[in-house]
C-alpha cells in the first residue's frame, strides 16, 4: 500500500521572524451557504461551486475584528456568533504574510514554487504597502500576543523589536536567561549581556521605550515601558536628554511632532511588497462535507 501523502507544511527557516506574520480566522459555512442561497437566491448546487471558488480578501483574512461570515474564537468547541452553528460548519483559514526584500527574494520564490498547485489549495495574493503601515501592523500583531499583566512582556517586546531591526543575529542565544533589560550609559551602540541582564546603548534603549509606549498606550495614563509608566510628555522629555533626537535628525519640540518623526524614522520610508499565502485546505474539505449534509 502506498504511504499516505505527506501534508504540506511551509518551510520558513530561511525567513527572518520579523518578516513573517501569521493570521488565522474561522469562517462559518452555515452563514456562507445562507448568504448564497437565501440572500443571493442561488440553488444549493450553484452556491456550492461558487463558495468553493471563493477567494477571501486580505481584509477578511487579517482584520483584527472579523465580520460575518468570519469570526475569531479561542474556544475548543466554538459556536458561530451569528447563527450558533457548531464546529463541523466551521473552516479555518490560515494566512501567512511575507514581507518582500532582496535578502528573501530567492527563498520566497522557492517557497511559492513548492506550494501544491492542486485544486487551489493555496491562494497567493500580492499587494503593495508602505513601511509605516507595515510597522503599525507589526505592532498590532505583537500587541495581540502580549499579556500586559505579566511584566515579562517588556523583555519580550524588547526582543521583538531587536529582531525586527536586525534579523541576522541569533536572538535565541542573546536572550537565553535574560530577565531584565537596562540602559547603559557606557555603551555607545548596540547591546551587551551581563549575567541575566541585557544592557542597551541609550539610543537603542529609547527606541525600545518608544515601541513599548506605542504597544501599551492608552489615552489617559500613557504607556508602560522599561522606565515605568510614561505619558507622551514624559516620554518625549526623556528623549530630549542627550543627543537622541539629534541622531534621529529631529529639531521639533512639540511632543506629537517628536513622536511622529521618531515613528517615521524607525518604521522607515518607501513601499514594500507583501505576499499573502492562504491555506484553503481545511476550507475546501469542510465546504465539501457541509454541502453533502446541506444537500441531503
Ligand atoms: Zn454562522
Amino acid at each position: 500500500m502506498p504511504a499516505p501523502a505527506k501534508r504540506y507544511e511551509h518551510d520558513l527557516s530561511k525567513f527572518p521572524a520579523a518578516s513573517v506574520s501569521e493570521y488565522s480566522t474561522l469562517v462559518c459555512l452555515a452563514c456562507t451557504f445562507d448568504i448564497f442561497t437565501s440572500q443571493l437566491g442561488l440553488a444549493p448546487r450553484t452556491a456550492y461551486s461558487e463558495i468553493k471558488r471563493y477567494a477571501p480578501t486580505v481584509q477578511e483574512l487579517t482584520a483584527p475584528a472579523a465580520a460575518r461570515p468570519f469570526f475569531d474564537s479561542e474556544e475548543k468547541h466554538p459556536h458561530c456568533p451569528y447563527c450558533d452553528a457548531v464546529k463541523r460548519w466551521h473552516a479555518r483559514l490560515e494566512t501567512l504574510r511575507l514581507e518582500g526584500s532582496k535578502a528573501t527574494d530567492a527563498a520566497r520564490r522557492a517557497l511559492l514554487k513548492s506550494l501544491p498547485g492542486k485544486d487551489d489549495q493555496f491562494q497567493v495574493i500580492e499587494t503593495k504597502s508602505d513601511r509605516r503601515a507595515v510597522f503599525f501592523e507589526w505592532l498590532d500583531t505583537l500587541r495581540a500576543k502580549v499579556d500586559f499583566d505579566d511584566p515579562a512582556w517588556l523583555v519580550a517586546a524588547t526582543r521583538a523589536f531587536l529582531e525586527r531591526r536586525d534579523a541576522k543575529t541569533d536572538w535565541d542565544q542573546v536572550f537565553a536567561g535574560v530577565r531584565g533589560v537596562r540602559r547603559s550609559s557606557r555603551l555607545k551602540e548596540n547591546y551587551e549581556r551581563e549575567d541575566s541582564r541585557l544592557f542597551l546603548a541609550p539610543s537603542l534603549f529609547n527606541d525600545v521605550l518608544l515601541v513599548q509606549y506605542l504597544l501599551s498606550r492608552s489615552h489617559q495614563s500613557g504607556g508602560s515601558t522599561l522606565a515605568g509608566r510614561l505619558t507622551l510628555l514624559e516620554l518625549t522629555r526623556r528623549f530630549r536628554r542627550g543627543d537622541y533626537l539629534n541622531t534621529h535628525g529631529i529639531t521639533e519640540s512639540d511632543q506629537f511632532e517628536i513622536l511622529e518623526q521618531l515613528v517615521a524614522d524607525i518604521a522607515g520610508a518607501g513601499s514594500v511588497k507583501l505576499y499573502y499565502i492562504v491555506d484553503r485546505r481545511d476550507f475546501l474539505e469542510k465546504v465539501k462535507s457541509v454541502y453533502a449534509q446541506y444537500a441531503a
